[in-house]
């Protein structure tokens, strides 16, 4: 009898969804900060350090390249 021999392609579908990188990405503390660049209200999810300019998600990315 041929074809009893399959190569895992039949267990397809047993996947739970999940890649494994289920990290905590649940509600973060977000603070309350002004972006130094463009001066818009923002939030970030750590604590702005006084002194220190933070940056809107726009600006910060903008910023990176
Ligand atoms: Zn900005």
């Amino acid at each position: 009898m041929r074809g009893f021999e399959r190569h895992g392609s039949n267990r397809r579908g047993h996947d739970s969804g999940g890649r494994g990188f289920r990290r905590d990405f649940g509600p973060r503390e977000m603070h309350k900060a002004v972006c130094a660049d463009c001066g818009q209200e923002c939030e970030v999810p750590f604590k702005p350090t006084e002194g220190r300019p933070v940056y809107c998600k726009e600006c910060f990315s903008k910023r990176r390249d």
